[in-house]
């Protein structure tokens, strides 16, 4: 059958696998979230190329794992240059892609892909190891810490090369061999990065990357019995399924789950910074960071001032067209995310919430080409109850509810509140309060007066 125009101009990508391109049979659909139209083919793998890739992987095991780590650093330093010297590609596919700003793909995701392969490389040439003496015989117990084989890694949609290298950097580095599989909403750079990792030389099967879907693709992955490891990045409800799935081989498993992060302000905070910053934890990257603010408690004294500051900064966070350098937020990842975010501001509506800007209020300006985009304003909720499931669920969108406390008690229970405990900030200029606070939170990790301060982040 001859192939149209349209299917001629899009974006085909293949499987990398023992170091080569490889076709597959069948492929999936991918859009540009900022017009709603498939751009690129994904291949929908199975077990069959699954299979292949472990195949590839166990057998370059051996020789990458008996090199020392000085050898494989040199070449994933050589791999950080190269997508340092092809930054501006990556980022406008990586925006493309995922309906990011390019901002944010320029100044964060790519910049900390390269970072990565450097952080980890570096990282294995300085590790040291435990040693406690036995009570007895002058006798020493230490530990060794020895690659495991394959590890299969799992990544997600909302920071892709980011979250995808921040698996296969440390796994390499330490001597693993992997099967990659990202997801199938944004592939594109995963797939560059396969000709920089064959540039650089790292060898063939140290690292290949599969391209599919989640149930059938990352389901042969995680249930290959020869596949030791498995990390993931994702939901919860994913988490679950892989757990299942991997559990008859015992495996290694590392989850990183989402959030529901509460952000707790005292009325002594410093007002400026903290909703300046605030807005950011809140909108940034469309709200879809694991550990953006969701929930936010304000004392009570300082509650209709905050508020009425956070809409006006709120409103001023422009939504639109991701390769605008004036745009904050671009489009959300799918039609059908979209359509969820937007379930929960009617839920919200229907329990008596109120809306203060964003969805239903604002209208985006938007060019004739993107109006069929997955874009949704920024959006500020008063008025919901915690119980709710607004205030209970991951909405992993522009969208965020403020409520009153009036003790820290109460701030710290409400904070809590919630099945979650990925992250959580602290504003208030009283020292011994924002530790205490912090400790008290049952979050892995707490900031305080600051947010998503990391060795690379992004302020715009
Ligand atoms: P999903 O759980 O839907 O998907 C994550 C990955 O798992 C994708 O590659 C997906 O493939 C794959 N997958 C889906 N089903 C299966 C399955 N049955 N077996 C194996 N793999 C499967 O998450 P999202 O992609 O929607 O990502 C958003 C979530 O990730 C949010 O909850 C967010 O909080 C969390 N997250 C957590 C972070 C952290 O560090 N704690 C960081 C970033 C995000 P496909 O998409 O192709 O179907």
């Amino acid at each position: 059958m001859s192939k149209t125009s349209e299917e001629h101009s899009l974006l085909v990508l293949e499987n990398y696998i023992g170091g080569k391109f490889v076709s597959c049979r069948s492929y999936i659909d991918s859009y540009d979230p900022s017009t709603g139209e498939v751009y690129c083919k994904v291949p929908h793998s199975g077990k069959e190329e699954v299979d292949a890739a472990v195949a590839a992987a166990k057998e370059a095991f051996p020789e990458w794992s008996a090199r020392s780590p000085e050898q494989r650093a040199k070449i994933l330093h050589k791999l950080a240059d190269l997508i340092e010297a092809n930054l501006e590609e990556f980022a406008q596919a990586e925006s493309k892609d995922q309906g990011k700003t390019i901002t944010a793909a320029r100044t964060v995701d790519i910049p900390r892909a390269a970072y990565n392969f450097r952080f980890f490389s570096t990282s294995m040439l300085h590790h040291t190891t435990d040693c406690s003496p036995m009570d007895h015989m002058g006798c020493l117990n230490y530990t060794v810490r020895c690659p495991v084989g394959v590890a299969g890694l799992i990544s997600p949609w909302n920071l892709p090369l980011y979250l995808l290298t921040w698996k296969i950097a440390p796994a390499i580095a330490a001597g693993n061999t992997v099967v990659a599989k990202p997801s199938e909403m944004t592939s594109v750079t995963a797939w560059m990065l396969c000709k920089l990792i064959q540039q650089a030389g790292v060898p063939p099967g140290v690292v290949n990357i599969v391209f599919g879907s989640g149930p059938r693709a990352g389901d042969a992955l995680v249930s290959h019995p020869e596949v030791p490891l498995i990390s993931f990045t994702g939901s919860t409800a994913t988490a679950q399924r892989i757990t299942e799935r991997s559990a008859p081989y015992c495996k290694k498993l590392s989850l990183e789950l989402g959030g529901k992060n509460p952000a707790i302000i005292f009325a002594d905070a410093d007002l400026d910074q903290c909703i300046e910053t605030t807005v950011r934890s809140s909108f940034l990257n469309q709200g879809e960071i694991c550990l953006c603010t969701s929930r936010i408690y304000v004392e009570r004294s300082i509650y209709s001032e905050f508020l009425e500051r956070f809409v006006a900064a709120a409103k001023k966070w422009k939504t639109g067209v991701p390769s605008d350098p004036s745009s904050k937020n671009g489009a959300l990842i799918s039609k059908e995310h979209l359509e969820k975010v937007r379930s929960y501001i009617a839920l919200a509506k229907s329990e008596g919430g109120i809306i203060h800007c964003g969805e239903g209020l604002d209208q985006l300006d938007l060019p004739e080409h993107n109006k069929s985009g997955y874009f949704m304003p920024t959006t500020v909720i008063t008025g919901i109850s915690d119980s709710s499931r607004v205030m209970q669920e991951e909405i992993f969108g522009p969208v965020t509810c403020i409520s009153p406390f009036d003790t820290e008690d109460e701030a710290v229970a409400r904070g809590n509140g919630v099945r979650y405990g990925l992250s959580a900030t602290v504003w208030s200029k009283d020292v011994g309060k924002v530790h205490r606070v912090a400790q008290r939170l049952q979050a892995g990790l707490v900031w305080t007066n600051c947010w998503l301060v990391k060795s690379i982040t992004i302020k715009h």
